[in-house]
């Protein structure tokens, strides 16, 4: 498997410096594999795999992983950055309804995907309609409305005798633009305020179709088209999102049956070549089997590489683990440095917010404390603080004397009482922490206690 190859091959290749060229093609020509076999159109395989080439020659070598992980991990950035780009939300219309129009082949799942949008849509405190205009294949009425009634919404459709069942050839042209028409005045008049307009599809792309489409569009003039796809097309779904975008004309895509084995190179493709958001997923029949679109689930999805993936972040986290022991050992020897206490603490920032991420590090409740209450700009000052003073100072803070402490104030726009605060909250933090470590049989414990 790819994976094989890619942790196999290139294992011992870690090198110094910047990626090197020959590291880079090696990794792009798995990567290149990988993605022809997920279904990406070959266009978009080109273009993605130089721009990854491009941003891979700038990179330093990490220390953490060797370069073909790196490499990869680029291109799992590069690409969830490329699907999630100008991700966006449903545009609700100031002047509701919001009118909602799916467009897509028969299968690709636009009337299932008309309950679950509804069900969601109601679930978020939306009064949605189901419109029923796909006149042309018996039942598919009914199977709206079936639908409509599991979401737990009402379904406009035309009256029975007059246009259900049948192979359609009794249905006039106009028949499905009427319904979509008078369905929009029934949600007007009753209040809805979204409308959520089903399609008939055919199996291969037709102008008669299209023109039907059309004809639904102008006539309720959707805020929103979805284009609905089948991840499991393939190749296939360039030329069908091409054929559509020209045809109607789309503002979202809805990738559909993602819970088949398809590798959604699909997504990738229409992503690029459209540029059009892909805004939802679907990944099986139910009505709860959807969600908004996640970039980085289909990402790794279409580089197949889960187990690459995860490779990369046990190998960030051994290299992490080995800077905690260096860390461990500090504290259990009362060595800790005011430099490691700014590591650490640039580190948790980095991690988001920082409140409950504090008491999960080793010794982090201890520093919690040390650092009083924990707000942003609290630990600012506390970072500005740390920087005002000289490694040395950082390095052995006990040189830090009266005179250093008016500097240290001075320069970092802080009073020397906050500046004492910190210090002495600092040398109390690490002798507590050192006595704990002591207690949990910690690497270099009491060796030198203060
Ligand atoms: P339409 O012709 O575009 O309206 O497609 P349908 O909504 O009728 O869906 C065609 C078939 O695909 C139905 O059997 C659906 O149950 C099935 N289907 C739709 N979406 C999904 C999905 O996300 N996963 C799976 N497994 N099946 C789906
Ligand atoms: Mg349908």
């Amino acid at each position: 498997s790819l994976s094989d190859r890619l942790t196999g091959a290139l294992k011992d290749l870690r090198g110094k410096g910047r990626l090197s060229e020959a590291d880079i093609d090696a990794t792009a020509r798995e990567i290149r594999l990988a993605l022809l076999e997920a279904d990406v159109a070959l266009p978009v395989v080109r273009a993605f795999i130089s721009r990854v080439k491009e941003r891979a020659k700038g990179a330093e070598v990490s220390e953490a992983l060797n370069p073909a992980q790196q490499v990869v991990k680029i291109v799992d950035a590069e690409l969830t950055a490329i699907l999630g780009g100008e991700a966006r939300r449903i545009e609700f219309a100031k002047q509701p309804p919001t009118v909602i129009m799916l467009a897509g082949l028969q299968g690709a799942g636009k009337t299932t995907l008309a309950g679950k949008l509804a069900y969601w849509l109601k679930g978020q405190g939306h009064t949605p309609l189901l419109v029923a205009c796909d006149l042309q294949r018996p039942g598919a009425v009914d199977q709206l409305r079936i639908v409509g009634e599991r979401a737990g919404v009402q379904t406009f459709a035309p009256h029975p005798g007059t246009s259900v069942g049948g192979d359609g050839a009794e249905i006039g042209v106009q028949e499905p633009v009427s319904v979509a028409q008078r369905g929009l005045a029934h949600a007007r008049a009753k209040m809805h305020d979204v409308v959520i307009v089903d399609t008939a599809g055919r199996l291969g792309i037709d102008e008669e179709m299209m023109a039907q489409a059309r004809g639904i569009r102008d006539a309720v003039q959707p805020h929103e088209t979805f284009f609905v796809l089948d991840a499991m097309i393939g190749q296939d779904a360039v030329v069908t999102a091409e054929a559509f975008r020209e045809g109607v004309g789309f503002t979202g895509v809805v990738l559909t049956k993602l819970d088949g084995d398809a590798r959604g190179g699909a997504a990738l493709s229409v992503r690029e070549l459209t540029g059009t958001p892909i805004m939802f997923a679907s990944d099986g029949e139910k009505l709860e089997d959807f969600d908004v679109f996640h970039p980085e689930r289909m990402s790794s999805r279409i580089l197949g590489m889960g187990d690459v993936l995860s490779l990369i972040e046990q190998a960030e986290t051994v290299f992490d683990a080995k800077e905690a022991e260096k860390t461990a050992a500090k504290i259990g020897s009362g060595e800790l440095t005011l430099e490691d206490f700014l590591d650490q603490m640039m580190m948790i920032r980095k991690m988001g917010p920082i409140g409950n991420l504090l008491g999960m590090l080793p010794g982090g409740k201890d520093m919690k404390d040390a650092v009083g209450d924990i707000d942003e700009k609290h630990l600012d000052r506390i970072q500005a603080i740390i920087r005002g003073m000289t490694p040395e100072e950082r390095a052995d803070p006990k040189i830090i004397n009266g005179s250093r402490r008016q500097r240290i104030a001075n320069g970092s726009g802080v009073t020397v009482t906050d500046v004492n605060q910190l210090v002495d909250r600092f040398f109390e933090a690490r002798k507590m922490m050192s006595r704990m470590a002591g207690q949990m049989g910690m690497p270099g414990a009491g060796r030198k206690n203060q």
